[in-house]
């Protein structure tokens, strides 16, 4: 029988909630709030609570992708000797700014840049290049490498001191202290959104699964970009409750789903339709990535939240070989995975590196085939869709032989 796609509803909502929330950012700052260019792993409760409107490169750097404006926006900018090599997200930003050209209608100037380089070095050099283009302040986050030892005290001192200094540099730059209670506020709101948005990822488990990982990219955004706001906290509320009836009907987003598919590194923004279209074709759906999973597990301590902060950045961002291994193993009876696909991401470093490796380990210890996919989050230069058709094709006959 031929499978087809069952769509969330609620998804609808998102055009509105994301282009709303552009058009807030422009408009707080032409009042005069404060604006910074943060990267997604920023303390986004700290500068809500201090009044400061947080606009995320990398988020709009998807939409810039997912709107297939790549090409346009970057091909000018490696003109100027920046290399395609440089993660795409960096190359869309820069490219955006430098030309101008914007799918959510431009972002508003930014008084200063907020990143770590626990994430990835290319933030580093992307936010610094950028504070110096406009000529506003960076503030780097520096989080050592503990090599596996999260516990590493000396480590969350460091980290510790730092989100001091923060706060007073947000402070001098807002001319007004942090109110505890404003931000007591704020982290009630983002932690009932990020529980929400756990159990709507782990309602996944469900077979069917009633929501697949493209629906997990694309309801995203808000939880990135709007964590802490009413907004966000609603969006989820309504995207659980059609989750729920959808459970207990069970409908499924692929009907007669056949394979439950585990996706590792980045989407392809550029391709979600085509991609997931084509996964319906063979009765597959994604049900877990390690993409959205970090925002599933960003709850803050309500007495102590920069206790919190400091253990995700000393910990989060250590993905050494063995804990990815360990993750998607345990994904794999979590969800009850018959199928693997790895992402290998031309243009992020951070998540390709050891991919083969990965892959190799996952598959003996688990015995179950995995793909590597050869593609891009955000440069559509960079794969073929013949190959990727041909690829999964044969793929999915390895699955079916192996029953
Ligand atoms: S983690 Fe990867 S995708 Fe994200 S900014 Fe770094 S290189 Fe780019």
């Amino acid at each position: 029988m031929k499978a087809s796609r069952v769509e969330i509803q609620t998804l609808r909502l998102l055009k509105d909630i994301n282009a709303n929330h552009y058009e807030a950012a422009r408009e707080a700052a032409r009042q005069g709030r404060p604006v910074g260019y943060v990267s997604v792993f920023a303390p986004a409760e700290l500068l809500l609570a201090m009044d400061i409107v947080s606009v995320y490169p990398e988020n709009h750097a998807v939409f810039v992708q997912a709107r297939k404006m790549t090409t346009e926006v970057v091909s000018p900018l490696e003109r100027l000797g920046y290399q395609p090599g440089l993660c795409s997200y960096a190359r869309c930003d820069m490219g955006s700014t430098f030309t101008g050209k914007s799918p959510v209608g431009g972002l508003p100037k930014p008084d200063f840049f907020l990143t770590t380089n626990a994430q990835c070095s290319t933030l580093t050099k992307w936010f610094e290049r950028m504070s110096e283009h406009f000529g506003v302040p960076l503030f780097l986050i520096d989080v050592p490498f503990t090599g596996g030892k999260p516990d590493d005290q000396h480590c969350k001192v460091f980290v510790r001191s730092q989100i001091a200094e923060l706060i007073g540099f947000l402070e001098e730059i807002t001319g007004k202290s942090l109110d505890p209670e404003n931000l007591s506020r704020v982290v009630e709101i983002s932690n009932q959104t990020t529980r929400l948005w756990k159990e709507i990822i782990e309602s996944a488990m469900h077979v069917p699964s009633p929501i697949s990982v493209f629906d997990q990219f694309i309801s995203m955004a808000p939880i990135v970009a709007q964590r802490g706001t009413m907004v966000a906290l609603e969006f989820y509320q309504t995207l659980k409750a059609e989750i729920d009836d959808r459970v207990t009907r069970g409908i499924g987003v692929v009907d007669n789903e056949k394979y439950r598919l585990y996706w590792d590194s980045l989407p392809l923004w550029h391709e979600l339709k085509w991609l997931s279209d084509l996964l319906v074709s063979f009765k597959a759906c994604l049900v877990s990535t390690i993409y959205t999973l970090p925002w599933a597990d960003f709850w803050l301590d309500p007495k102590d939240p920069v206790s919190s902060w400091v253990e995700q950045y000393v910990h989060y961002f250590d993905w050494h070989l063995d804990r990815r291994v360990e993750l998607v193993v345990q994904l794999k009876e979590k969800y009850r995975l018959n199928g693997f696909i790895f992402h290998n991401d031309r243009s992020c470093k951070m998540f390709s590196t050891a991919i083969p490796e990965i892959r190799r380990i996952v598959q003996e210890k688990t015995g179950v085939a995995a793909y590597i996919l050869e593609g891009d989050h955000g440069d559509p230069r960079f794969y073929s869709r013949e190959q990727i058709e041909k690829g999964l094709t044969y793929y999915f006959e390895i699955l079916r032989a192996r029953g």
